[in-house]
């Protein structure tokens, strides 16, 4: 089918006019990105009910099709000369669009800033009979850079942190996101009258990070309360956590330990209180859901209470390891066990979502070792029927890290359909992102991973982790002098630079503090990193404090230095 030839159109866009915004919008792109690669404009089309019988030849006819899902599509070609976009509400339309510039016209939007539009005398497209839709419902790339709502949008990613217009299809709307016992009860204002609402732990009930007495039956209907107050308050959003704090110090009154005990698991509270809270909400929100966490010590699944169907569990694999597949890992405290909890949860919800870590929380630009795994782990959820997955990176203002729009794009592509191939898309980024430079920088980091392949790898390892080592550095450092060599303009040396950051951090870590070097290398290494935006190297810590810690201290774990007030 010829779409346009030598900047004249040979087809036109149609809608009805009395098409959504959905519509709009996807026929929009549709004719900016045409115009891009053929430098030519299509017409858009608006069809009224008079043309109801008519034959649209020489058309890509767009509309919403209530019998898909609402992120699902079908693009069908008809007589080389109709294209048929069609999808659910509220996404679909504008996925099939972006699917057809991608896999048909050889679109790329690597990262917020960097994507490849060919440029083509002429447009023609195969004959093309496909429908699609996610392998998850709930997919978000944790990390900065893949905040970005347009990035998000053709990436076909739904985030919540997106904030993708509604008019522009939305995306999944959470209200709060993370840990949220205490904006639902806060000891500030409930502990002195009431002790009671909070943990008690070896006799005492706690007021610093606490969490609740979760069989109190005051504080099931204040959560309750709550809860029903934000969904009324925020009907844009359609998730609502109530999750525990980011601590341990859950309560071991005898009620409480009597539920956990007989369920073997922390998570015979939580999950019994949260489904409380889900059933009064049902009542009123049949379509909202509360998310709650299998986290740390909530992490094993309860032997006989069942989250309600509106109740989305978490499941954190922090503890793990992220040099090997989780299902190949063959250390035995803690990922054997990962591998069990999610067995278990997957057998009692049929809303398990994923919170996975991608990066290195201590040092955000050590080399992270995980691209290996990535695919293997995306797979074994998609087997055990999760639904949602967020891969969480460097979310700091500054964003950067260790090659987060590398994870980012690949995990967009997984979580779209794990059988993408984690290599095809690694390559397809290295090449885009990285033009020239991209075969040493693709050394580089076979390197860090063969080099990791003994050992595990942890998303708090030091400089001093086992699989690091000064013939590492001496090697990466020729690599990128090569890299640099082969870059074909200022904006590719630019990102080779910023690649180029954690093999200098590795090696200013490492260096003996006698070493009179070292305290300029550290001054130059913190001028390119405020020139690349980057706001953290260690996660919620402030840059200045904490170049200037590097500067005195030498691998040290302690690291008491300020956050940004941000986080407090
Ligand atoms: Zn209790
Ligand atoms: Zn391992």
């Amino acid at each position: 089918m010829l779409i346009s030839e030598n900047g004249r159109s040979k087809c036109q866009i149609v809608i009805a006019n009395k098409a959504g915004r959905q519509v709009r919008y996807a026929a929009s792109q549709l004719q900016q990105f045409l115009f891009e690669i053929g430098s030519c404009r299509i017409p858009v089309i608006e069809a009224t009910a008079e043309d109801e019988n008519r034959v649209w030849e020489n058309s890509i006819i767009l509309f919403e099709d209530q019998n898909l899902g609402p992120e699902e599509f079908c693009l069908q070609t008809k007589d080389n000369n109709q294209l048929f976009i069609s999808g659910g509400l509220p996404r679909g339309v504008v996925y099939g669009v972006f699917t057809l510039l991608e896999d048909y016209l050889g679109c790329k939007w690597f990262s917020s800033r960097v994507s490849r539009i060919p440029k083509r005398e002429i447009i023609e497209l195969p004959a093309i009979s496909e429908r699609q839709k996610p392998a998850f419902e709930y997919r978000e790339p944790y990390m900065r850079d893949a905040f970005d709502p347009a990035w998000c949008l053709r990436n076909r990613m739904n985030s919540n942190k997106s904030f993708i217009p509604s008019d522009y299809g939305g995306h999944m709307r959470w209200y709060n996101f993370h840990h949220s016992f205490y904006q639902l009860i806060n000891e500030k204002d409930y502990f002195d009258e009431h002790p009671e609402y909070f943990s008690m732990v070896n006799g005492k009930r706690v007021r610093e990070r606490s969490q609740f007495c979760l069989t109190n039956p005051d504080v099931v209907r204040i959560c309750t309360e709550k809860v029903l107050e934000r969904i009324r308050e925020n009907p844009e959003c359609t998730v609502f956590s109530v999750g525990q704090n980011d601590w341990g110090n859950y309560c071991q009154c005898d009620n409480c330990k009597a539920i956990d005990e007989a369920e073997g698991s922390q998570s015979g509270t939580v999950i019994n209180f949260v489904n409380q809270i889900a059933e009064e909400v049902e009542k009123r929100y049949p379509d909202k859901l509360i998310h709650t966490f299998a986290y740390r010590y909530t992490r094993k699944a309860p032997r006989s209470v069942r989250p309600r169907r509106n109740v989305i569990v978490r499941l954190c694999t922090i503890e793990c390891c992220f040099s090997h597949p989780l299902e190949e890992c063959g250390e035995h405290n803690g990922d054997n066990l990962f591998l069990r909890d999610l067995k278990e949860w997957s057998a009692i919800t049929d809303r398990l979502y994923i919170w996975d870590y991608v990066t290195n929380f201590s040092h955000y630009l050590l080399p992270f070792p995980n691209l290996n795994v990535l695919e293997a782990n995306i797979k074994l959820f998609h087997r055990y029927g999760v639904k949602g997955v967020l891969e969480q990176g460097n979310f700091s203002f500054g964003g950067g890290g260790e090659m987060n729009e590398l994870r980012a794009y690949v995990l967009a592509k997984l979580l779209w359909n794990p059988d993408y191939g984690a290599r095809r898309a690694i390559d397809e980024f290295l090449d885009g992102y990285f033009g020239g430079a991209a075969q040493p920088i693709g050394e580089w980091l076979k390197l860090v991973h063969d080099a990791a392949a003994p050992y595990h790898a942890r998303i708090y390892d030091g400089p001093d982790a086992p699989y690091y080592s000064d013939e590492l550095i001496r090697k990466g450092f020729e690599l990128f002098d090569r890299a640099i060599n082969l870059v074909s303009n200022e904006e590719e040396r630019a990102r080779v630079e910023i690649a180029r950051l954690p093999v200098r951090y590795l090696a200013i870590c490492r260096m003996s503090p006698d070493d009179p070097a070292r305290s300029v290398l550290i001054d130059k290494f913190a001028d390119d990193v405020r020139a690349a935006g980057i706001t953290e190297l260690w996660e919620r810590k402030r840059l200045e404090p904490t170049i200037e810690y590097l500067k005195n201290n030498w691998l040290d774990r302690k690291r008491e230095i300020p956050r940004w007030s941000y986080y407090m």
